[in-house]
């Protein structure tokens, strides 16, 4: 395995300066010879060449899939043989850990210390969990008057596209792959074009441990024209599953539609923080801290649209801003560092656009603005008017925007005036406050009094603009299977 170092400017560059797809096993070049260049967002400069995956190299990867999967050992291996592969790819990741979180901090200006002590030790949890979930899981039978004996079985779908964003992109890698291989599935993965080093890793990593060639792949490239949508209008595969911007689920989903795979969307969001005026005010200004820069505010299901009721506002702001300022802004990879740097240039200019004075639309700035470089510190608008792209859009970047409220009722309806369902988060001391906000809240997973642990037996997933279906537990294996009724006369 190659490793990440550092040159005497002490800037951090990939040790293997050329990323390659992954088809069938063997790492290659592109057919057409083509490559493209990551930028490391903290220093700017130069991070890795990346082979550019063309339709040519797209479809020789869905073969290759479609191979393992016809003829290969990998679906008729069962759960128990399967489950120990998936267990040494976890092994492994925990045991190259140090070079998985550096390829993303380098890649995305990522905090190094939240990818060691969270997303990589998440993602080789997420191979132990499903490997497990799927080997001890049962299937129904059904009684019934006639004699018959009536069951489920859940066979592995086939060929899955999974495509990703830059934002945890080992991680969310994980979070699709590892129930699509767990039920019996082959992959193509086509990482994020900023961040494409981790996923040619894990691959690498799947083959040493004797994960048979072709059930995992990799393809590099960006969306339009481009590896992504020639994987998602492959004829070829069985099941497409995408986490990205809203948008680029529309696309998607029509691609899916067209070739009438079943597909599965996790979008963006624009979450909710309802305080209310019982809580203990510190903690709640913590969590919102929390939810809002984590992961320079680059987190699908960021709680950035805070709702604080009216008597504990004001104090409520001091406090938050407090934590806001305390949050250590910097070099990625110094393990103090809490917020990293945006993602790229492209998108450090997306979150800056919303930083201009007129952009609050009246509301007041309380906390943060522009960083060095491409970072953004932790930022706090208050009083921003319900209307207003600050308030509505999904920023993704760190940039809160605070609001008062009067009611429970008018809470509710600030909370659940977005196009977006993705998750919520509710601060109180009262169980019945909790009981009927967590109830009336319009989204697919609530916090209370607690950010950001996702339980991956549980649904994860969202509605309205933040997507179609769920993933997690047995709603990720009725997505990766085909369920079949069998009736036996005996
Ligand atoms: P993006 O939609 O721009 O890109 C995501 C992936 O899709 C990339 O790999 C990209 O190359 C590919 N892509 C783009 N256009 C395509 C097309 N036409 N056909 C096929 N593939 C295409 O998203 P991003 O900027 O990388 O990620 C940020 C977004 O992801 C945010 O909106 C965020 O909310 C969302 N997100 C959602 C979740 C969730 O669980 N709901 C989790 C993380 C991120």
């Amino acid at each position: 395995m190659t490793g990440a170092a550092t040159t005497g400017a002490g800037r951090r560059t990939h040790a293997d300066p050329l990323v390659r797809q992954v088809i069938g096993g063997e790492e290659s070049e592109a057919a057409a010879g083509e490559r493209f260049e990551t930028v490391n967002p903290w220093t700017q400069a130069p991070a890795a060449e990346v082979v550019l995956s063309g339709e040519e190299d797209v479809a020789r990867a869905v073969a290759a899939a479609r191979a393992a999967f016809d003829e290969g050992p990998w679906p008729r291996l069962g759960f128990a043989a399967r489950g120990r592969l998936l267990h040494a790819l976890a092994d492994a990741i925990d045991a190259h850990a140090e070079e998985l979180a550096m390829a993303d901090c380098i890649d995305v200006g990522k905090p190094i210390t939240m990818l060691r002590e969270f997303e990589v030790p998440r993602s080789a949890v997420n191979f132990r969990v499903f490997a497990d979930h799927a080997r001890l899981s049962t299937a129904e039978a059904f009684p019934n008057d006639l004699g018959l004996t009536v069951y489920t079985r859940y066979e592995p779908a086939g060929v899955v596209a999974a495509i990703v964003p830059w934002n945890v992109p080992l991680m969310m890698l994980s979070w699709k792959i590892a129930p699509a291989l767990a039920w019996g599935n082959t992959v193509v993965v086509k990482p994020a074009e900023d961040s494409p080093a981790s996923a040619s890793l894990l691959a690498r990593l799947a083959s040493e441990v004797g994960i048979p060639p072709g059930v995992i792949n990799v393809v590099h490239g960006f969306g339009p024209d481009s590896a992504g949508q020639f994987l998602t209008e492959s004829p070829g595969i069985d099941r497409v599953t995408f986490t990205g911007e809203t948008g680029t689920g529309r696309a998607i989903g029509r691609a899916a539609a067209g070739n009438l795979v079943p597909v599965s969307l996790e979008l963006g969001g624009k979450s909710a923080h309802v305080v209310c005026g019982d809580v203990d005010l510190a903690a709640a200004a913590g969590l919102a801290a929390r939810a809002s820069f984590m992961n320079s505010g680059q987190i699908c299901f960021a709680g950035n649209r805070i709702l604080v009721e009216q008597g504990a506002y004001e104090e409520f702001l001091r406090r938050f801003a407090g934590a806001a300022e305390a949050l250590r802004v910097g070099d990625p990879a110094d393990p103090a560092t809490e917020v990293g740097t945006l993602s790229s240039c492209k998108h450090f200019e997306k979150v800056s656009s919303y930083l201009d004075g007129d952009a609050f639309a009246g509301g007041r700035l309380v906390a943060g603005g522009p960083g060095d470089g491409w970072a953004v510190r932790p930022t706090i608008v208050a009083d921003v008017p319900a209307d207003s792209p600050l308030w509505r859009e999904e920023i993704f970047g760190p940039v809160a925007t605070v609001a008062p409220f009067e009611s429970e009722v008018e809470a509710i309806a600030a909370a659940n005036d977005s196009e977006y369902g993705l998750s919520a988060l509710v601060s109180t001391d009262s169980n019945a406050r909790a009981s009927r906000l967590v109830a009336a809240l319009d989204a697919g997973l609530v916090w209370v009094n607690t950010f950001p642990f996702r339980d991956p037996r549980a649904p994860y997933g969202g509605s309205g603009s933040s997507g179609v279906g769920r993933e997690g537990g047995t709603f990720s294996r009725d997505f990766f299977t085909e369920p079949k009724q069998v009736v036996i006369q005996p």
